[in-house]
Parts: structure tokens; sequence; C-alpha cells
């Protein structure tokens, strides 16, 4: 079972290795307001715990062929344009070499840096959210306050774990991942003196 909202068609996957895959649309697919759930027929067969409602089962979706209530249907017709949209530019395969590429020149910029350190070991990383962080907290602000008056903005981490995270969601372009890379660096050599000790 995966919570998918994150990489949601970003690359393809082997769907039947899973039980359910759900996930909200808003980050890579269309407007907040939809989920997607994709269940295999045999786990919708029992019925669920007796507490609980008729509009959190999923078989009463799957019964009603998601037409039990009247659905977000704007939203449902966004996701429909860019489903279309992503059949027209090659698919999923596609998708992913344009997202790996990006997240490859993100990264890349980060394995070389004395400034940033990306905070996820090489082969857990992720293709659509890149962690980093300088090792200083103070400057880890001001470059998240820099970024956002370069017109980069939501790069604070989550507010769990601190730092910064960048997402590089389907609708980010690469030219956006250039921008953010060279904003890194320009940072990095005007911060050139305030590196070191903490990173290591
Ligand atoms: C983003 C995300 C959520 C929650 O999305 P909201 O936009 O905060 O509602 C849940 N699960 C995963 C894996 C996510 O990436």
């Amino acid at each position: 079972m995966a919570d998918v909202s994150s990489c949601f068609l970003s690359r393809p996957i082997d769907v039947k290795k899973y039980g359910l895959l759900f996930g909200g649309v808003q980050k890579n697919i269309g407007p907040a307001g939809n989920v997607i759930v994709v269940v295999r027929k045999d786990l919708l067969k029992d019925d669920p715990m007796p507490m609980t409602p008729t509009m959190l089962t999923y078989k009463t979706y799957a019964e009603k062929n998601s037409l039990y209530n009247t659905p977000n249907c704007w939203g449902i017709y966004m996701c429909g344009k860019v489903f279309k949209w992503l059949l027209g530019i090659g698919g999923l395969e596609e998708m992913n070499r344009r997202n790996e590429k990006k997240a490859a020149l993100l990264y890349s910029y980060l394995d070389q840096s004395k400034l940033f350190k990306g905070t996820v070991r090489k082969e857990d990383r992720s293709l659509m959210n890149v962690t980093f962080v300088t090792g200083n907290k103070e400057i880890d602000a001001r470059f998240v306050q820099e970024a956002s008056e370069n017109g980069l903005v939501n790069l604070k981490g989550h507010r769990i774990v601190g730092g910064m995270r960048a997402s590089l969601y389907n609708a980010v372009p690469y030219e956006g991942v250039q921008k953010l890379v060279d904003f890194m660096e320009k940072f990095e050599k005007e911060n050139s003196s305030a590196i070191v000790s903490e990173k290591n």
C-alpha cells in the first residue's frame, strides 16, 4: 500500500506490486480537490470495520463508478487534460526522463557544493523532493529569505526537519531548476567565508 501523492505520474511504476495506491492530485496531476485510488479488486470484497463512514469506504465509490455523490467534476476534467498532455509528450517514460534530468542537475550541484549538503543517502533520493542544509540554521534561514526575494519560493524545509526542500514536481520546468542552481551558486560564493566548520 502506498501514498503516492508526491510522485503520482512522475515515472512508470508497476501497479501490480501494490494492493492499494492512493494520492491527492494536487502535486503532479491537477487542482486540489480530488484523490485517485487504485485498488486491487479482492481488497474491496470484504466489508470494512462497522464504524467506517459510507464516504470513507472505497467500496462505496467502486460500486457506484465513483458517482455515489456528485464528485468534483471540474477537478476531474482538469486531471483529464493533464492525462492527455502526458500521453501527448510520450507518457510516463518521457515524464521520468524529464524528472531525472531535473533532479540530476540539482543533486550534482549539491554533491560538489561546499556550502550545501543533501540530507538523503544517494540510493534513497527522491526525484520530486530534494532536501538539503548548510549545517547552520542562520544561513539556512537567510538562504530561504533571499531565494524568495529572487522569486524562488517555498524552499523552507518541512517544519519537523528544518533545512530546505526544493519540490521538483512534474509542472516544474528544467529552466526552473537551472534558475535555482544558479542562485545557489551565487549564494555560495557570497557566503564562502561563512562556510566550513559546521558542515562536516
Ligand atoms: C503532500 C503529501 C500529502 C498531503 O498533501 P496536502 O497537500 O498537505 O494535503 C500526503 N502524503 C504525501 C505522501 C504527500 O506527499
